[in-house]
């Protein structure tokens, strides 16, 4: 069953605030400095929005007045508001949120045992288009804000109960992240700073269409970000038609950077590959991923194709998968299959915006 509850958090910022989450620890430390105010006051406020789940520069009763009011002045905690709310007999719960200037982004809470991931998102649509993904049917429309991103965090955050926290970030919600990376790092950048959600960097995954140079760009800045490529197909002809980017790029330059990045950081590779039905399945196209992978240090993640209403693809038989995966492993390559969650909403990432945008497809 599924219930949808549309709701308003927030009110949203108007439109002359700034967005409290574009600053980074430093950069509130010294606004707190501007201010005439010490700089621990910086975590004591970013301890009050991450830590204790406040929206309200009032409740923050160890800032001093003055201070708290010259933020809530010029700040806005929330410049988003949540346009729906999802939540799946299974425990995940998928936000769509309206950005200030009227846009949307979907973002999602899943629950695994003592697991709290979250997926967000990092652009208003993704110019890669990929053709059995909902995310890039309209195109970019534009780059996230940091603050947009961790708004996003925080809105999940607030789902959970007083004892749960999120324990694991993926950035594999609309857009490609890689082609945001500036504003992706340094929200996660305040995410692992003092006063934000603790987040190791070994909890966070990256995942990527594959861009080379912003591959090593990440893997320079050496922080044990966990990276996962979208392959998708085992040969250039194949992946060209599935991932167009490709074609101009190709498969050799994405493996060597992602070589790359496990030689500088010693995290070890995953390679995501949707699995299309009578596309990308065959016994042939596994022992060809096998050998393209055996000898790397790499993970293969199978995803099912999660049916997108708009799009000619479906998943895999399950017979199909079931020799696939053996072929991989038979190949010397770990492989597993992705867990569907959320089933019972629109799990694909990219579809509720999609009908928010084209309200006259069918529901
Ligand atoms: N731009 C990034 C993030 C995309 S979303 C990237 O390409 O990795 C994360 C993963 O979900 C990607 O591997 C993406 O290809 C996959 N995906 C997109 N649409 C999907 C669908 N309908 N079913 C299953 N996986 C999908």
């Amino acid at each position: 069953m599924t219930t949808t509850t549309p709701t308003t958090s927030d009110a949203p910022a108007d439109a002359d605030r700034r967005l409290l989450n574009d600053l980074t620890r430093r950069e509130l430390e010294e606004w707190c400095v501007s201010q005439g105010a010490q700089k621990f006051r910086a975590d004591q406020i970013r301890k009050w929005i991450y830590g204790k789940r406040v929206n309200d520069c009032d409740a923050m009763t160890d800032v001093p007045a003055p201070l708290r009011k010259a933020l809530a002045t010029e700040f806005a905690i929330f410049s988003s508001t949540i346009s729906k709310h999802q939540k799946s007999v299974d425990g995940t719960e998928k936000l769509l949120v309206k950005l200030r200037d009227g846009e949307h982004v979907e973002c999602v809470l899943m629950r695994e045992d003592d697991r709290r991931t979250i997926c967000i998102s990092t652009q208003v649509g993704c110019g890669m288009g990929c053709v059995f993904c909902a995310s890039g049917m309209l195109g970019l429309t534009r780059n996230l804000s940091t603050g947009e991103i961790l708004e996003q965090v925080l809105h999940l955050d607030r789902l959970l109960s007083p004892l749960e926290r999120i324990t694991n970030v993926v950035v594999m919600g609309m857009g490609e992240p890689l082609a945001n990376l500036a504003n992706l790092l340094r929200a996660l950048e305040s995410l692992e700073e003092k006063g934000g959600l603790g987040m190791s960097t070994r909890r966070v995954t990256i995942s990527t269409v594959g861009l080379p140079d912003k591959i090593r760009e990440l893997a320079k800045i050496d922080k044990s970000y966990n990276l996962a490529v979208s392959l998708h197909a085992p040969n250039d002809t194949l992946r060209n038609e599935l991932v167009p980017v490709n074609s101009k790029i190709g498969i050799e330059a994405v493996l060597a950077a992602a070589d790359a990045y496990f030689e500088t950081t010693g995290r070890r590779v995953t390679y995501e590959y949707v699995v299309l039905r009578e596309r990308n399945d065959a016994p042939e196209q596994a022992r060809e991923l096998g050998k393209l992978l055996r000898g790397r240090n790499a993970h293969v993640n199978l995803i099912p194709m999660n049916s997108v209403s708009e799009l000619p693809y479906a998943d895999p038989f399950a017979e199909r998968l079931r020799e696939f995966v053996a072929i991989l492993e038979q190949s010397g390559v770990t492989t597993t299959v992705r867990k569907r969650k959320g089933a019972d909403i629109d799990a694909a990432c990219g579809q509720l915006r999609l009908r928010q945008e084209l309200p006259v497809l069918p529901l």
